[in-house]
């Protein structure tokens, strides 16, 4: 075992602005959805730019619910999303009562395969759900001429993509319908758990706040600052209860701010990695196309066969060193309940199914310095040279 402390996987980078804003906001009194939410969905909307409006939550998985349930997603209605994800891309279709149809993704990016898309269309099909593994944008011009050939709705799962770009403009500010972002503990910026709902449509936006909370037509601080009396609001859904808390925002205020400097820091180690680990038997992590943004949540390698060493013995081995690492993802198919309600088989899916096989996520995040990265590197040197 190494002398030094454990590396671990990922870390969260909280400031002592986030820390006093969180305290400021205990102080206040308001600590459920209240003036820092409403700053937060402000600075994000600005942030993305766009004229695009957000609507905060306590997790992407709330958020992709109700953009689902936004877009009029229901009962018998087939959504197509790729099987190398979390599922939670796929169980808030089924919350609605709906089918997650999993396609292949690129062997190259990870993402999902436009024309893997295109043949599972059947006249059941309403949406499509990309995620931008990582943090590298979908092939969104494919996809967003698939979506308008056959008139499906498109709602971007874009937990790992803050920020990205595609063809130079954020994710968020897309000609899709809905985009979802993450703020769990590990990803490129954290309330804890939170999360974003994004569009430019003002329908879907109104659907979203009111469902978020109970399905009232006016959250706690619409009654506190408007004239009309406090008491009185109208259900008229049965709602969620997914609003996020004010802690929470006052985490992402001073996180949004830092984010950009996150994201360069996170660029500039995936580079360290891509010149470390060139010339050993693995497939690195593509990159952004020229010009654009990777928002480099993960850096996912693959062994290759040469490598003489399994995933799960490579992980064994950086753990016998020191390091944390992890695995993006146990594609959907592999997962007893989606393989066995969806009749999934891994022949459905040789692109993922060879890429999960194949795929480690080494640590990668902003609190970690030279020095940690550094030693991630020998280890990996380390335990490749010795099999
Ligand atoms: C993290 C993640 C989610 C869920 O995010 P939460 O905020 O934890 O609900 C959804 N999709 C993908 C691809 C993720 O990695």
């Amino acid at each position: 075992m190494n002398e030094e402390k454990f590396l671990p996987f990922a870390l969260p980078e909280i400031g002592e602005e986030e820390i006093q804003e969180v305290v400021a906001s205990l102080r206040s009194g308001w600590v459920t959805t209240g003036p820092r939410t409403r700053q937060f969905e402000q600075d994000f909307a600005a942030f993305l730019g766009g004229g695009v409006e957000s609507i905060a939550v306590n997790s992407a998985t709330a958020g992709l619910h109700l953009a689902l349930e936004a877009i009029g997603i229901g009962p018998g209605d087939e959504v197509i999303l790729p099987s190398y994800t979390f599922t939670a891309t796929a169980e808030v279709v089924r919350y609605l009562g709906a089918i997650p149809v999993m396609v292949d993704v690129l062997d190259h990016t990870f993402n999902i395969d436009p024309l893997a898309v295109e043949a599972a269309i059947t006249p059941r099909t309403r949406a499509i759900m990309p995620v931008h593994f990582a943090g590298l944008s979908c092939d969104m011009d494919a996809l967003l001429a698939i979506a308008r050939r056959h008139g499906l709705k498109v709602v971007e799962d874009a937990a790992h993509a803050l920020p990205t770009t595609w063809a130079g403009r954020k994710i968020g500010t897309l000609e899709t319908d809905v985009t979802v972002f993450s703020f769990y503990a590990n990803k490129t910026m954290t309330t804890g758990e939170g999360g974003m709902v994004v569009t430019r449509n003002p329908e879907i936006a109104k659907r979203c706040r009111v469902m978020r909370l109970h399905g009232i037509s006016r959250d706690a601080f619409d009654r506190y600052v408007s004239k009309s009396p406090a008491w009185f609001y109208e259900v008229i859904a049965p709602g969620y209860k997914y609003n996020m808390t004010d802690m929470a925002a006052a985490m992402g205020i001073h996180q949004l701010r830092r984010l950009d400097g996150f994201q360069l820091k996170r660029e500039a180690m995936a580079r360290v990695y891509d010149k470390a680990l060139l010339d050993l038997p693995v497939i690195l992590p593509a990159g952004a196309p020229t010009g654009d943004l990777h928002a480099r949540h993960l850096y996912p390698v693959r062994l290759l066969p040469e490598a003489g060493i399994s995933r799960d013995e490579f992980i064994v081995k950086m753990s016998e060193q020191g390091i944390g690492c992890s695995v993006h993802f146990i594609p959907l198919h592999l997962h007893p309940y989606w393989r066995d309600s969806c009749d999934l088989v891994p022949e459905m899916f040789p692109v993922a199914q060879r890429l999960f096989e194949q795929e480690v996520s080494i640590p990668l995040y902003t609190r970690m310095s030279d020095a940690d990265q550094h030693r991630v590197i020998v280890a990996i040197r380390q335990v490749l040279a010795n099999v």
